[in-house]
């Protein structure tokens, strides 16, 4: 039995030795010295041994107990210390990997453009006015001589609420009579302002219209306000917005509220009047919509027309935004596509 202990011991010891893992010197633990250990069977075993034979194993067993003991707390410690040192140097920061990019937004190219007018229009003195998405009937029709059954109110598809006479509006114009009713002053003080807005109009859309957009009117009202201002003022605008070399010309047209009323067209900047695709070949790109205010949108103003006068002009800044970027496609705008949002 002496034999079959020394061999047992030896056999612990150097399986001890080459332990690296906890669950392995667990596992050692209760095979050699836990409860049903193979060195405590021995040791309990004493009992069964000739009388003479006792003390001698006894007093072996239990060195052998002890130094186990110690052999297993010590390899415990170095096990630990291991697995402390290894968690270390694999948690460790390597500052060499090269950083992990965040997305980031961007601004809407809409609204890319309607900066660059609000810097511009600015420069040149006006004030941004925001009107109301939802209107009435009247403001966006009536009041800008409009009549009611009038063929022109068929030119926009309008967009109707529960609410009689409460619709979204078709264009930004009925800001021009807000505008002029709250900074006129009754009629009392110049208007110089842009109106921004989206506008909503019941339209099949297509890849040239769609159900929503937005514009950017302009309203100017003083004394001696004359034509020449209106078409200096787009001289001027052309030049900042496209360039000193940008040409401006102006052909008659047909608006309620203004009268008279033309388009402008700018020289196109694609291909320098030349004719192309996007100019449909006429070498000429059609960029707003104006007109010396009508008398009778005047009067609804809150102006004495035989004193006061104005110019107002719309525009859309999407189409602006598609001729600048060559978009083919006006859907995109709305469509939150992100992978033709992160083109701007
Ligand atoms: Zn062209």
């Amino acid at each position: 039995m002496l034999q079959q202990l020394e061999s047992t011991y030896q056999q612990a010891a150097a399986e001890l030795d080459a332990l690296t893992d906890a669950a392995a010197l667990h596992d050692w633990e209760s095979r050699y010295i836990g409860k049903k250990g193979a060195v405590t069977l021995l040791l309990r075993s004493t009992g069964q041994l000739p009388k003479e034979d006792r003390a001698a194993f006894g007093q072996r067993a239990n060195a052998i107990k002890e130094l186990l003991d110690t052999a297993y707390a010590e390899r415990e410690k170095l096990i630990q210390e291991q697995a402390l040192a290894r968690d270390l140097e694999e948690g460790q920061i390597d500052i060499t990997l090269p950083g992990r990019a965040h997305p980031t937004g961007g601004l809407h190219p809409s609204t890319q453009t309607f900066r660059e007018l609000y810097r511009i229009w600015g420069d040149m003195g006006f004030q941004v006015y925001r009107s109301r998405d939802v209107e009435t009937d009247e403001m966006n029709f009536t009041l800008l001589n409009f009549p009611e059954h009038h063929p022109a109110r068929d030119m926009q598809d309008t967009f109707f609420t529960k609410t009689e006479g409460v619709i979204l509006r078709t264009h930004t114009s009925p800001g021009q009579i807000r505008s002029m009713r709250e900074l006129g002053a009754d009629g009392a003080q110049p208007v110089r302002v842009i109106l921004p807005g989206m506008c909503y109009r019941n339209e099949q859309v297509t890849a040239r219209s769609e159900m929503q957009f937005h514009q950017l009117e302009g309203v100017v009202v003083g004394k001696n306000i004359r034509m020449s201002d209106l078409k200096g003022t787009f001289v001027e605008f052309a030049r900042r917005m496209f360039g000193q070399e940008a040409k401006v010309r102006f052909r008659a047209s047909y608006f309620p509220f203004t009268e008279p009323s033309m388009e402008v067209d700018v020289e196109c900047f694609l291909c320098g009047g030349q004719g192309c695709r996007m100019c449909k070949y006429s070498g000429w790109l059609e960029i707003a919509g104006a007109g010396m205010i009508h008398p009778t949108v005047l009067r609804n103003g809150g102006y004495d027309p035989a004193v006061w006068s104005g110019f107002a002009f719309g525009m859309g800044p999407e189409r602006q935004t598609i001729l600048k970027h060559r978009i083919d496609d006006i859907r995109y705008f709305w469509g939150n596509d992100l992978r033709f949002l992160e083109q701007f």
